[in-house]
């Protein structure tokens, strides 16, 4: 029979795509089974990588069920500049993309809570949007949680997770670091701890601001801390930087830090820490 007058065989469906069951460790590269993944805090078995994690899956991490309470949570991006970029389109344009994509208004999460019942004012930064990146309404809602809590006296904490500040919005942007620090700076005179914790990555103005003055500044295992990149500071001083340069561990042995903390015991170290502020 010729092959074009050959019945077609019938061809059997093709499986159904099964969601990834895998997840690839950005730390050793290891594939770890998704459920073991998750059921890890998204914390690599094998290697101690802690993944990224976005502010909702923090705060329910940190914060007892059904205490949270969102402060600020209209605040979101502005556009000062009317800015476009040649490559990515208007600012604007993104920015709806973004918020779309996320489900988020702005990079970082604000609000206030119980911590293993003691009751916190909380910003939790998000990568996912911008990068994490410092703009006006980032500013404005880490103001806000200040403000909060040097009104009803309590601690503040902050998770970090930044690329810096946010191009876009230019100056003002820039300006969100003055802000944020005198935002926090306003507790230290009231005698309430701030504490800081930076998560990787932690870089750019934000590292230069809020993320490293608090009373406490813990990272979590290997998150890269610093203000500008390893590659940039090598060629600015055309030296090679030591090996584990701008990571927590590095950090710590030369005192930039004060601690690290494994994502599995940091709810119950920050009410340690807090309970000693309380006597
Ligand atoms: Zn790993």
């Amino acid at each position: 029979m010729g092959w074009f007058s050959k019945r077609k065989k019938k061809t059997e469906a093709p499986p159904a795509v099964k969601e990834d069951i895998w997840v690839k460790c950005a730390g050793c590269g290891a594939h770890i089974y998704k459920t073991e993944w998750e059921k890890n805090i998204q914390v690599c078995p094998k290697c101690n990588y802690h993944g990224r994690l976005t502010c909702r899956e923090r705060q329910h991490l940190t914060i007892d069920p059904e205490t949270f309470k969102e402060l600020a949570g209209d605040v979101t991006t502005s556009d000062p500049l009317g800015f476009v970029d040649g490559k990515d389109g208007s600012y604007s344009d993104k920015a709806e993309a973004t918020k779309k994509k996320t489900g988020l208004k702005e990079a970082v999460l604000v609000g206030h809570g119980r911590l293993n019942g003691l009751h916190v004012a909380i910003a939790i930064m998000d990568f996912r949007f911008f990068g994490g990146s410092l703009a006006s309404g980032t500013g404005q809602r880490i103001l806000v949680g200040a403000q909060y809590a040097l009104k009803h006296k309590l601690p503040y904490i902050i998770f970090s997770a930044s690329g810096g500040a946010r191009m876009q919005e230019g100056m003002v942007s820039l300006m969100q670091m003055a802000k944020t620090c005198a935002g926090v700076a306003q507790l230290r005179e009231a005698g309430l701890p701030y504490i800081s914790v930076l998560t990787d990555p932690t870089t750019g103005g934000v590292s230069a601001s809020f993320a490293m003055v608090g009373d406490i500044n813990i990272a979590e295992p290997g998150a890269i801390i610093g203000f500008a990149g390893r590659r940039v500071i090598e060629q600015t001083i055309k030296q090679k930087l030591p090996d584990g340069f701008q990571k927590a561990e590095y950090l710590l042995e030369h005192g930039f830090i004060d601690r690290i903390i494994d994502r599995k015991d940091m709810k119950d170290e920050l009410h340690r820490m807090l309970l000693y502020w309380q006597r």
